[in-house]
C-alpha cells in the first residue's frame, strides 16, 4: 500500500495552496479533474477567455497578492477600477442598488427613501435570517425592487432560510448616514471597488501556487472513493494510501460520505449556477463590468464583460443563471437555454446586430451554498470531530460558506502553518 504524511484531496486553490506552503516534501494532491484548478479554471476558445465563471479579484494582503504575481513573470496583470450597474426600469443604476437610489425614477426614490427612513418603525427587532435582515437595514422599498428579488435569483431557494450573516463581508451594508451621503455622487467603497486580473485568466492564481510544488506531488484524475478514519487510509479510483493527516477541500457533505459519517442531509442545500461563456463579432456597451438584473422575467440575474477588462473589439461576456439544489441538463435543453439567454440579452439591449461566434457552458454545482445557522454549527462540530482523527476540511466548499479565494489561501496556510509547528516541535 502506498502512503504518504500528507495527503491532500482535491487539486483547486485551497489544496495547491496548503500544499504549496507546507515544509514537508512528503505530500500528495490527488485531483479527480484530469486539471488542477476546481472552480478557478479558464478556458481559451476562438480567441477568447473565459474562466468557469467570472472570477475577479480583489486582494485584502497586499503581500499575498505580490507572491503570487512574483510566480506570474509571463503574465500582465490588468488593475481595473470597477465599474458595475443595475439595469432597472430600462436603465442603468450605479452598483450597490441601496447606496444610489438618488438615481432612481422619481417615484421610485421617493418610496424607497420613505421606507428606509421608517425602516425602524417598520421592522422592528433582530432580523433572525437574510430575508428579516434586508427589509430591516433597508426598508421594503430598497428590498422589494432589488435586494429580495435580485437575491432570489441568485441563489434560487426562499431568502428566509438563509442566515442574517449569509455573504458575511461580501453583503454591501450601508447605514443611512452613508446612504445620503451617497446623494451627493459618492465614490464607490464597496469591497472590491478595484479588481485585478490576469491575462491569462484565474487559473493563472492556481498555477503560480502549483508552481512552488514538485510535479510528482500533483496527481490528475485520481479521485477518493473513500476514507477510512480508523485505519488512516484512502480508497481511491487507483488504488489505497495510507495517511497521517488528510486535507480535503471536497464540498463538506461528500467528505462526510466518503468518512461514512452519518449526518442530517437536510442542513446542506446549495444552488447550482449555470453559466454561459458567450463571444460576439462585434463590441457591446463599452467600460461595464458587472451587470445585475433583479428582473424576475429574465432569465440571469448577473452578466459580465470580459472585453472591457482585456479592451478587446469583440462583446466576451459571462452569463450567471441560478438554479436549485439538483438541478441537471441536456444539449437540447442547453440549447433552449442559450436561445433564452440571447432572447434576453436583446430585451435589455446588450445585443442588437451582434452574431454569437463562440460559446462555452458549465454548472457549477454547488456553487453558493445556503449558509444557515445549523449548517454552521454542523460544520463546526464535524470539523472538530474530524480534526481528531487527522482530517481537515477546508475551502469554499469544505468550510461550507461564502468566500474568495484569497480567503482559502489564508485558510489553507494557517493549517499548513500549523502543521509546520507541530512537525517543528515534535
Ligand atoms: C459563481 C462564482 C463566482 C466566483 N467569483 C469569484 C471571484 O470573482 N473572486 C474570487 O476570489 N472568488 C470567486 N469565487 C470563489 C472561488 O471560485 C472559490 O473560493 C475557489 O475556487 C474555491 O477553491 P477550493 O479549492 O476551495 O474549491 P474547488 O475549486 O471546488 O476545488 C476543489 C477540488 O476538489 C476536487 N475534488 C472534489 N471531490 C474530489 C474527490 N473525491 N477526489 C479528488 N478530488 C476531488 C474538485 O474536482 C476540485 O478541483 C466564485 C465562486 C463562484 C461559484
Amino acid at each position: 500500500m502506498d502512503s504518504v504524511r500528507h495527503l491532500v484531496v482535491g487539486g483547486g486553490i485551497s489544496g495547491l495552496a496548503f500544499a504549496d506552503r507546507l515544509r514537508d516534501e512528503d505530500v500528495l494532491v490527488l485531483e479527480r479533474d484530469d486539471e488542477i484548478g476546481g472552480y478557478c479554471k479558464t478556458v481559451h476558445q476562438d480567441g477568447f477567455v473565459w474562466d468557469y465563471s467570472g472570477h475577479f479579484f480583489h486582494f485584502r494582503h497586499p503581500e499575498i497578492e505580490r507572491e503570487l504575481v512574483e510566480r506570474m513573470k509571463d503574465q500582465k496583470i490588468l488593475v481595473v477600477a470597477k465599474d458595475s450597474r443595475i439595469w432597472f426600469a430600462d436603465s442603468w443604476v450605479d452598483f450597490p442598488f441601496q447606496k444610489n437610489i438618488h438615481q432612481l425614477p422619481k417615484a421610485d426614490f421617493a418610496e424607497c427613501l420613505h421606507d428606509l427612513y421608517f425602516k425602524d418603525r417598520e421592522h422592528p427587532g433582530t432580523p433572525k435570517s437574510f430575508l428579516e435582515m434586508l427589509y430591516a437595514k433597508f426598508g421594503r422599498g430598497i428590498a422589494e425592487r432589488f435586494l429580495v428579488p435580485y437575491n432570489e435569483k441568485l441563489y434560487a431557494t426562499d431568502l428566509g432560510r438563509l442566515d442574517v450573516e449569509a455573504m458575511g463581508r461580501f453583503f454591501p451594508y450601508a447605514n443611512v448616514d452613508e446612504i445620503v451621503a451617497n446623494f451627493g455622487g459618492g465614490r464607490d467603497t464597496s469591497y472590491n471597488a478595484t479588481f485585478t486580473y490576469p491575462e491569462g485568466g484565474a487559473i493563472q492564481y492556481v498555477r503560480a501556487l502549483a508552481s512552488g510544488l514538485d510535479p510528482a506531488q500533483i496527481v490528475t484524475g485520481e479521485a477518493v472513493v473513500g476514507i477510512d478514519l480508523q485505519r488512516k487510509v484512502a480508497r481511491t479510483s487507483r488504488r489505497e494510501i495510507r495517511f497521517e493527516t488528510l486535507v480535503s477541500a471536497v464540498p463538506f457533505p461528500a467528505l462526510l460520505r466518503l468518512c461514512g459519517m452519518a449526518f442530517d442531509e437536510s442542513l446542506y442545500t446549495w444552488n447550482v449556477v449555470e453559466v454561459f461563456n458567450l463571444g460576439f463579432d462585434r463590441k457591446g456597451p463599452p467600460g461595464i463590468h458587472w451587470a445585475y438584473y433583479p428582473q424576475r422575467d429574465l432569465s440571469f440575474y448577473r452578466v459580465g464583460f470580459y472585453d472591457n477588462i482585456f479592451g478587446s473589439d469583440r462583446m466576451s461576456i459571462y452569463v450567471e443563471i441560478g438554479r436549485p439544489q439538483g438541478y441537471r441538463t441536456t444539449p437540447e435543453a442547453r440549447e433552449e437555454t442559450l436561445a433564452r439567454v440571447l432572447a434576453d440579452l436583446k430585451r435589455v439591449g446588450l445585443v442588437d446586430e451582434h452574431r454569437l461566434v463562440s460559446h462555452h457552458h458549465v454548472l457549477l454545482d454547488p456553487a453558493y451554498v445556503h449558509v444557515t445557522r445549523g449548517s454552521q454549527r454542523d460544520v463546526d462540530a464535524k470539523k472538530r470531530a474530524l480534526a481528531t482523527r487527522g482530517v481537515f476540511s477546508i475551502g469554499r466548499y469544505g468550510s461550507w460558506t461564502y468566500c474568495s479565494i484569497e480567503d482559502n489561501i489564508v485558510e489553507a496556510r494557517a493549517l499548513a502553518d500549523a502543521c509546520n509547528l507541530a512537525a517543528s516541535a515534535g
